[in-house]
Formats: C-alpha cells, sequence, structure tokens
C-alpha cells in the first residue's frame, strides 16, 4: 500500500486536508490522535511524561493539562527532546500496527513533525500544505486560545517554509478558499490512485 506522508507548519490546513481525503474513502491515520490516545490517563506514555516532567503536568482530574505540558516544552528544546523521546517512538509503532490492518490502495499518515522528527522513512511520498506564516498566524489565531508569543515560539520550533517545500514530492497550496482547496486534493487523490496502481 502506498503511503502518503501529510505534513506542514501548524494551521497550514492538514486536518482539514485530511477530512477532504477521508471524504474520498482514503483511510487516514493522525499523529496527533494517536498521540492524544497515548497519554490518556493509565496509558505507559502518560506514567513516563510524569516521570520525566513531575506530577504537576498533570491537573485535577489526573489527566494531562496540556497546555501545562506545552508551556513547558516550547519554551525549552531540552524537555522538548524529552517529550518526544517518550512519544515519537510509540506513535511510530501505533501507526506501523494500523497500517497493516488497512486495506486501500493508498494511505494518508498525518504527520506533522515529518521532517522535523525524521519521520520521512515512514512514507513513500511526502505532501506538503503550504501557507504564509501569515496565514498560519492568522488561523491559528482563529481556532486556537493561544497567546501570541505561544504561536511565535510554535512557529520557530517548527522547520521553515522553504525547506519544508524543498523536501516536498507534492504541495499543496491552501492560501485560498475551500473549494480551492477541494480541487487540489482531487487532482492529487487522482494522481495517487494511479500511482499505487503502477
Ligand atoms: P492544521 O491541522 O495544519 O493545524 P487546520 O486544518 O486545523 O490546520 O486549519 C487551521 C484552521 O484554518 C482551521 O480552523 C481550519 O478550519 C482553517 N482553514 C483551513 N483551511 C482553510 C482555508 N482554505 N480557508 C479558510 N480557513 C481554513
Amino acid at each position: 500500500m502506498l503511503r502518503i506522508g501529510l505534513t506542514g507548519g501548524i494551521g497550514s490546513g492538514k486536518s482539514t486536508v485530511a477530512e477532504l481525503f477521508a471524504a474520498r474513502g482514503v483511510p487516514v491515520i493522525d499523529a496527533d490522535v494517536i498521540a492524544r490516545e497515548l497519554v490518556a490517563p493509565g496509558q505507559p506514555a502518560l506514567a513516563a511524561i510524569v516521570a520525566a516532567f513531575g506530577s504537576e503536568i498533570l491537573n485535577a482530574e489526573g489527566a494531562l493539562d496540556r497546555s501545562r505540558l506545552r508551556e513547558r516544552v516550547f519554551s525549552d528544546a531540552k524537555q522538548r527532546l524529552q517529550l518526544e523521546a517518550i512519544l515519537h517512538p510509540r506513535i511510530r509503532a501505533e501507526m506501523t500496527t494500523r497500517i497493516t490492518t488497512l486495506n486501500a490502495p493508498y494511505v494518508m499518515l498525518v504527520i506533522p513533525l515529518l521532517f522535523e522528527a525524521a519521520q520521512t522513512d515512514m512514507v513513500d511520498r511526502v505532501l506538503v500544505v503550504d501557507v504564509s506564516p501569515e496565514v498560519q498566524r492568522e488561523r491559528v489565531a482563529a481556532r486556537d486560545a493561544l497567546s501570541q508569543q505561544q504561536i511565535e515560539a510554535i512557529l520557530t520550533a517548527q522547520l521553515d517554509r522553504e525547506h519544508r517545500i524543498e523536501r516536498a514530492d507534492d504541495v499543496i497550496d491552501n492560501s485560498g478558499d475551500l473549494a480551492a482547496l477541494e480541487q487540489q486534493v482531487d487532482t492529487l487523490h487522482r494522481r495517487y490512485l494511479a500511482l499505487a496502481k503502477a
């Protein structure tokens, strides 16, 4: 089965694009969704995070306080690497397991940190969703309850636009409206079906 890695910066439109592929019958496996499941209460990854970061990253209900953890890792690169060392191998293993259960011409793997976390060997082809940093800031500010400063910290921690595009096999320009986005997804869907067949 052909594996397409879908990536892009925060707010570029990965989830939106993934939904459009899913609506065309393409199985989607999202690393962020898996990450959230892995840190649910009772999961071993959560215990590992508490061991590394202390119980103060839990909320009153004993669940992961995501905004507190985010504050910690985006203000300290060492802690970010520590968190990634806990999560990335587990996410990778879970994705691999899920891929084996699928039966489809191709699968879309949504991996936000595809380049940053050196996950490109997981996929046959890389699809980058591209928008300008200005559009990213706008769409993230409208979507998330993050401060300007937090948004900048996340943008800084991520690979820059030029390098991402340089390493892409395919690029979606998501600076337009949703109709323009759908059109690009349709074109790529046809291309991937043809590639999967070849
Ligand atoms: P990502 O998953 O890359 O962080 P999302 O798909 O969540 O990005 O998109 C970020 C925000 O921008 C969401 O609120 C989404 O609804 C919105 N969005 C995505 N694409 C467009 C578009 N072409 N026009 C307007 N809003 C968009």
